[in-house]
């Protein structure tokens, strides 16, 4: 085992001094992307095969993927059943690169909706990110043996960030009243997040995104509302919001904002980085299921059936017998 190690570290330091280039490190999804970059910094290049926006569950890869990953030094991969067309394309591009699996060592949740699956969404749970980090910061250390000191104390900088992230999801869950920790979302990508931070998870389509909408898991949510009142339901970034805005206007229920799950968001947004893909989500659904936008929701609701100026007519009728009113008073 050691020795065929070695032997692969001193080739993986071979090849990379062979094109007298940073190496190329490949990863499936965005979010896995900028790990490896917070890590690998400048000493590595880093690319994502799904771009920022596009969903990994059903990517179909492009020509230039293939001669993506047979260029890769290491390509990072999720698994449970997150890339199926993963294979095909490695199998296809004749890649040498070190394939690693970055969930190795989660404790995978069963899909509720696919019997004998795994769900993939083990990231959203920065607990499960310091796993991730790990593996990754293992795998880079065996390509840059050269630069241990540096990938270390970038990797040890990192993993605090994740450890007080987790703390800090934590405080602004326990923030939400109990009755409304439920999370109702396109598609069911926060089970882990719901399971590590005690949200009670709720969703239109299951573990993919390829499946079909079953009425009764319409029926269901129409019954979860009901039942709680929950002040808001979310959309996500990769996933069309069309259905859920349906809901939102039936039910009368807040769009609480868009969540980031398969995908960062593009460059200069608040979810550009894992860390801020992680922050805005917490921020977002801790501050809609507070209630503080339902009050927001309601006058939308009512403006959509209103027009607007309508509205402003009636603002200055008000403030006309107002200013009326306030003249007769003061004379
Ligand atoms: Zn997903």
């Amino acid at each position: 085992m050691r020795v065929a190690l070695s032997v692969f570290l001193a080739l993986l330091s071979f090849r990379a001094a062979a094109q007298n280039t940073k190496p190329l490190v490949v990863a499936t999804a965005s979010m896995f992307a900028d790990m490896a970059h917070q890590i690998g910094g400048e000493l590595i290049e880093v690319r994502s095969i799904v771009p920022v926006g596009g969903d990994p569950h059903i990517y179909s890869p492009v020509p230039g993927d293939a001669e993506l990953a047979r260029k890769a030094d290491l390509i990072l991969r999720n698994g449970l059943t997150f890339e199926g067309w993963l294979n095909e394309l490695i199998a296809h591009s004749g890649t040498k690169a070190h394939i690693v699996r970055i969930t190795e060592g989660i404790e995978p949740i069963q899909s509720d909706t696919y019997h004998n699956a795994a769900d993939p969404h083990a990231w959203m749970s920065a607990a499960n990110g310091l796993i991730y980090i790990h593996n990754i910061y293992e795998a880079l250390r065996a390509l840059l043996p050269e630069h241990e000191a540096e990938l270390r104390r970038r990797y040890e900088r990192y993993r605090a960030e994740l450890q007080a992230l987790d703390a800090w999801i934590a405080t602004q869950i326990d923030s939400i009243p109990p009755q409304w920790r439920i999370l109702i979302t396109s598609h069911d990508a926060f089970q882990y997040y719901g399971r590590r931070y005690g949200l009670r998870l709720e969703s239109v389509l299951g573990t993919s995104t390829d499946a079909d909408v079953q009425t009764s898991d319409i029926v269901r949510l129409y019954e979860v509302l009901d039942q709680y009142h929950v002040p808001a339901i979310f959309v996500e970034s990769t996933i069309n919001p069309k259905l859920l805005q349906q809901i939102a206007r039936d039910k009368k229920v807040a769009i609480g904002g868009k969540l980031y799950a398969d995908s960062l968001g593009p460059k200069g947004s608040p979810a550009d980085t894992y860390v801020g893909m992680l922050r805005h989500n917490t921020l977002t659904i801790s501050r809609a299921l507070r209630g503080l936008l339902r009050r927001e929701a309601l006058a939308s609701f009512e403006a959509q059936a209103t027009p607007a100026w309508l509205w402003l007519m009636l603002g200055l009728i008000q403030l006309g017998s107002l200013v009326w009113v306030a003249r007769r008073v003061w004379q």
